[in-house]
């Protein structure tokens, strides 16, 4: 079905954004909040039912255990953010008080390999202020004694500001406060990307309605459309959709503590959801780049593949109920799966905001605040982002994040 599409009230704008979901929406609200920038922004969203965005289709956590110090500083802020967020947000007594449901992440090792990861990463993360524990698994069993351990030689949790947290609240307040400060979001799709005649700048846009915006600056928001609309500008990113499935279930006998979100070994994902319901993920073995419009679910890998790890893991899963399940995609960071974020090396009025795989939502309040910086400053002022530039691919330097889920 077609979507409406309605237009600007200007022709031009300092600032335009290509995406409203999460991270589009937290530039949107920084530059809204920064007090050396007075300028006007317009964000473009093709479906602001957010319908198959990645922003609606998550897990909703976030964690520390990172194996880069900066990812973990970056989710610090994160965690920072969603429990101030009134204050934050200027005190708004509308905004709700927010708080992190820290059942941490659980981290299984069955190998040594695997183990020596996980007690390096330890290091990093302590060096940060991070609260990680490595377990034997005679510890685990005591502390979790639904989960089978035959197998694993490490866990790794952290109970700090590790866990669930209301992304979509954050989402809903940073649109409303950003729009209530002048903030334009219009229901459109950008179709063209116009270069100035010299070709080294982006002068203007092209909505499906026919509007061109000319623009100062124009940022890549686009999550897993990032390369076909880095293509409209006649550049490359290493961007593409991965499927990556969920499902909800229901246990006939539920645990009876919190569980924290477990990563399994062989990448099958599960977390406690509440009320008896345990929210699980994975993907199918073979994994490549679908459809932008593909969100086909494949039921046989619940049957054939989850479902079998799962009740493995924690034998009392093995009389469970799926309540729901659907397929969503990571905007999947070929490169190295990490954020790429900043100007293009050529093209520098075009700002990446992409490449986020599995870990964009807790990192959407570092990088809006980045992105924002660097567009009212032409740098970062808090946290140093700059690994993050697009340079380091043409370079070749990947970073080495091996936390990835
Ligand atoms: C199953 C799953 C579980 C996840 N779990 C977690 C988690 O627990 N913690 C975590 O931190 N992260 C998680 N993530 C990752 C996180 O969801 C993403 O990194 C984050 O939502 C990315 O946000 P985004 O705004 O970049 O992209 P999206 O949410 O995909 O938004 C991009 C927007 O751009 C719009 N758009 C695209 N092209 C155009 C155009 N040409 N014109 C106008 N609009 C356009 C789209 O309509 C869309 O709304 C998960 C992802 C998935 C799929």
């Amino acid at each position: 079905m077609a979507l409406a599409t309605n237009s600007p009230n200007q022709t031009s704008y300092d600032v335009i954004i290509i995406g409203g979901a999460i991270m589009g929406a937290s530039a949107a609200w920084f530059l809204s909040d920064n007090k050396d920038f007075n300028g006007r922004v317009l964000v473009v969203e093709r479906d602001p039912s957010y319908e198959n965005c990645s922003t609606t289709h998550t897990n909703s956590c976030m964690r520390q255990q990172f194996s880069t110090a900066l990812n973990v500083q970056i989710s610090q802020f994160a965690a920072d953010f969603v429990k101030n967020i009134r204050s934050y947000m200027g005190g708004d007594e509308r905004v709700p008080e927010l708080s992190i449901r820290s059942f941490g992440y659980m981290y299984l090792a069955d190998t040594e390999a695997f183990a020596d990861v996980l007690r390096e990463s330890q290091q990093v993360q302590l060096a940060q202020g991070a609260a990680t524990q490595l377990m034997t698994p005679a510890q685990i069993a005591a502390a979790y004694p639904f989960y089978n351990v035959e197998d694993i030689v490490l866990g790794s949790i952290n109970l700090v500001d590790e866990g669930l947290f209301d992304a979509g609240a954050v989402f809903d307040w940073w649109r409303r406060q950003s729009r209530e400060r002048g903030v334009e979001y219009v229901q459109n799709e950008v179709v063209a990307i116009n270069r100035n005649a010299a070709g080294n700048r982006v002068e203007s846009v092209t909505l499906k309605s026919g509007d061109v915006v000319a623009c100062g600056q124009v940022v890549n928001a686009s999550g897993p459309r990032a390369a076909a609309t880095a293509r409209m500008a006649g550049i490359d990113v290493p961007v593409e959709p991965r499927k990556r499935y969920s499902w909800i279930f229901k246990a006939d006998t539920p645990l009876d503590r919190d569980l924290p979100l477990t990563i399994d070994p062989s990448g099958v994902h599960v977390r406690e959801n509440g009320g008896g319901t345990y929210q699980c993920g994975g993907h199918a073995d073979v994994d490549p780049a679908v459809d932008y419009d593909d969100y086909v679910m494949d039921f046989s890998i619940w049957e054939n593949h989850v479902w079998p790890i799962l009740a493995t893991r924690i034998p009392q899963f093995e009389t469970i109920k799926v309540q729901s399940e659907w397929a969503g995609h990571y905007a999947y960071n070929t490169f190295d799966h990490n954020a790429i974020l900043g100007p293009h090396s050529e093209l520098t009025n075009f700002l990446f905001l992409n490449g986020f795989s599995g870990h964009g939502l807790q990192q959407s309040p570092a990088m809006g605040r980045g992105i924002a910086e660097l567009v009212a400053h032409g740098e970062y002022r808090s946290l140093d982002l700059s690994p993050f530039a697009y340079d380091r691919i043409p370079a070749k330097r990947p970073i080495v994040e091996k936390a990835v889920i």
